[in-house]
Order: structure tokens, then sequence, then C-alpha cells
């Protein structure tokens, strides 16, 4: 390398750039997550945190491991979302139901949990192993928004009028890069765990 004149570039040698070690995750850590399919997960440390959204549901959102004996994929991370929201599609349960009632508690008045005894329920089971659907959600940075989810995609279109794509292609293979159709970045796929079961 030719001579390096530092202070011309304005660069400080004693400066710190980059990721702090506590921030940092290894890229091998990143897309293209596993293939779509049923995994046993257990949450990472304590990597969720507690909100509500605006239709009123309690939801928990953090990190995951999958626990697994093929080495390609034990200990590769996914993001999970629970949520109290009944879904128009299922009226007798919700995620939120399916994770905790799964450990085989039950509401301490016979019918429905207080936000008091999932709190403390998931403190407590949040690093137990359990089964869950893990599925691929393309978020494009760009747009702020999940252009892509699942093999197929959205059934119907959003509010906006919006259908989020699916990563399977015309051959049924799946490809974890899809191009925005709204701003025509290249985004990658990151795997989610969608549904809960009894380990
Ligand atoms: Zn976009």
């Amino acid at each position: 390398m030719a001579e390096q004149n530092w202070d011309d570039l304005g660069i400080d040698l004693n400066e710190e750039v980059g990721t702090s070690s506590e921030a940092y995750v290894p890229s091998s850590q990143y897309p293209p997550p596993p293939p779509i399919g049923t995994y046993t997960f257990r949450g990472v440390g304590d990597e969720y945190t507690w909100g509500r959204s605006t239709d009123g549901a309690l939801y928990l959102r953090g990190k995951v491991e999958l626990v697994s004996s093929d080495a390609e994929v034990d200990g590769r991370r996914a993001d999970i979302f629970i949520s109290s929201r009944v879904s128009p599609f299922r009226q007798d349960g919700t995620d939120l139901d399916d994770f905790v009632r799964g450990c085989g508690d039950k509401p301490s008045n016979g019918s429905r949990f207080t936000v008091k005894e999932i709190v403390d329920i998931v403190a407590a089971t949040w690093q137990q192993q359990r089964k869950g659907y893990l599925t691929w959600e393309g978020y494009c940075k760009e747009c702020r928004k999940t252009i892509a989810r699942g093999k197929t995609g959205a059934k119907k279109e959003d509010k906006f009028g919006f259908k989020a794509l699916g990563f399977a292609g015309e051959d049924g293979s799946l490809n974890p890069n899809v191009v925005c159709p709204l701003c025509g970045e290249i985004v990658t796929a990151r795997g989610k765990i969608q549904k809960f079961y009894a380990a």
C-alpha cells in the first residue's frame, strides 16, 4: 500500500468504528434462513419485549434459536411475534394462548389469563423448548414494509392495496431473495416462527 496521509482524509486512527461487541451478530446468523417448516426452538436469553398493538392486542416480540441435530440448522436465530389477537380465520384460540397453554398452564380464574399470569409464565418458560412453524418474511428497509411472506404470499391486499409476494417460484422452489415491487431493492428472507405447538 502506498504511503497514506490519514490527516488529509480527516481520519483519526484512534476513532472507534463499526459495531460494538455487545451488538455484533455474525452475518452467518442472517439469511437465507432454514427452509420453511416445523422446528424445535427456544427463546434466547431475555431477548423479548411486550407491547400493545393498535387494535388493542397484547403482543410479545423476540429472538429465538432453533434446536436441531442438523448442524446447518442448530443455533440459527429466528424472529418471533406472538399476539393475543383473535384472527378472523381462527376464533377458538390465539397465538399467545398456544404459547402459554402449550406449557400446560391454565388460567387461575378457569377462563382467561390475566396479563400478569401470561407475563409470569413467559418469564418462567421463555427458554424452554417448544415446537413451531418457521416461515420466511421479507422486510424492505427502504419501504419499511413486509413485502413478502411464506411460500405463496398474502391471500388478500392490505389496506393500502398491497399484496405481499411469496418466496416460491413457478416451479415451487423457494428463493430467499425477492425484488421489492415498490422500490426495486433486493430483499432477503428472514426466518420467523409463527405457530406454536406443545414440545
Ligand atoms: Zn421497497
